[in-house]
């Protein structure tokens, strides 16, 4: 069977891909307020291109894919070409990431479509303070969340990236609202990605201090999640909830780092936290035949570097989380 091993023996199997740079909120830590300078709509991948590379990677040994963005929602048809790479040989598991302000409308559609699993954007459960964060209504994001647990989406997982002064002081009621619904809850650690990502980390927590908090009111017992992202898991116990760490500040997981990200004008970031990165858009509209496409890949992983820099060059990452595809 095929794989794609990098130069410090890491099995590349997942792509993280982002289907626009858009998005219909305006998190404080990721994308600027009244930001517009978005990439050419003659740059995004077309659905037909995105399949295109999707199978290369499949044929690569890729099995499992998220679609990100920006908001992936605001791509418009995105049921569409969702079908259009669950049904790629090899393709073993969809995920997507959405911040759910247009997942109540989408989430039937998407669940027919074969995602299963899906991660949604919450930092705050007070509708005053989740305008501050984020710009948008809290309503629609329950709403969302809601329908996606109606139409049967499982695990649904909860992001909320904490921050001091800000939302910290909700992480016990974040608990007890994943609880109460069946959720999977995750923490994670600002990263200093563009401007907004650099002075969010000025409210940055080390997730080792919620931990210890969370200790204090809940039995946490040593947990695993299927999926073998970055999140370290602990259980609570007598729940069946799984709280998850992502601490790429306070303790980097580099060495066990399985993706690649695709921009949604075709670029291939080999990590999020440097610039190493390669064209596929070029080659494709070039009319690469598929065995070019595959060797431009496996050179694209030989370029993958070992370890992110958020702590030693935090001035490094120009780009904002939402252009790389979080
Ligand atoms: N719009 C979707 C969402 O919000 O879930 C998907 C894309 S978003 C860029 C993916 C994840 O990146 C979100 O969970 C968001 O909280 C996280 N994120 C964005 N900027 C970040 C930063 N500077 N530090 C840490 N996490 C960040
Ligand atoms: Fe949009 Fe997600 Fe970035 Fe928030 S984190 S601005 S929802 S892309």
């Amino acid at each position: 069977m095929k794989q794609l091993i990098d130069r410090f023996e890491r099995s590349i199997d997942y792509v993280r891909l982002s289907v626009t740079d858009r998005c219909d909120l305006r998190c404080v830590y990721c994308m600027p307020k009244g930001f517009k300078d978005f990439e050419e709509p003659e740059h995004w991948l077309s659905f037909a291109e995105i399949e295109r590379v999707i199978a290369a990677f499949a044929r690569l040994g890729t099995k499992r894919v998220r679609i990100t963005g920006g908001e992936p929602l605001v791509r418009k048809d995105l049921p569409q070409l969702a079908a259009r790479l669950a049904a790629l040989p090899g393709i073993e598991d969809l995920s997507l990431s959405t911040n759910a302000t247009r997942l109540a409308k989408h989430a039937v559609e998407l669940h027919d479509a074969g995602i299963r699993r899906i991660n949604v954007s919450l930092d705050s459960l007070q509708s005053a303070r989740f305008k501050d964060i984020t710009g948008g209504k809290l309503d629609k994001v329950l709403d969302g969340l809601m329908a996606a647990k109606t139409a049967g989406f499982a695990p649904i997982k909860i992001n909320m990236v904490v921050m001091k002064d800000v939302n910290v002081d909700e992480v016990e009621t974040m608990v007890d609202f994943c609880i109460e619904h069946g959720f999977t809850l995750r923490f994670i650690e600002t990263m200093p990605m563009g401007d907004t990502g650099r002075a969010a980390t000025d409210r940055f927590v080390d997730l080792h201090t919620v931990k210890a908090r969370l200790a204090q009111r809940f039995e946490l017992l040593p947990g695993v999640m299927p999926g073998g992202g970055p999140a370290r898991y602990v259980q609570v116990a007598g729940t069946d909830l799984r709280i998850g760490f992502i601490t790429p500040l306070s303790q980097h997981f580099c060495e066990t780092c399985n993706r690649v990200r695709l921009s949604v004008d075709g670029t291939l970031y080999m990590c999020l936290g440097q610039e190493h990165r390669f064209e596929l858009r070029p080659l494709l509209r070039a009319g690469c035949t598929d065995a070019e496409l595959d060797a431009a890949i496996l050179h694209a992983i030989d370029l993958k570097p070992e370890r992110h820099e958020f702590n030693e060059k935090p001035e490094q990452v120009l780009r904002f989380m939402s252009m790389t595809g979080g």
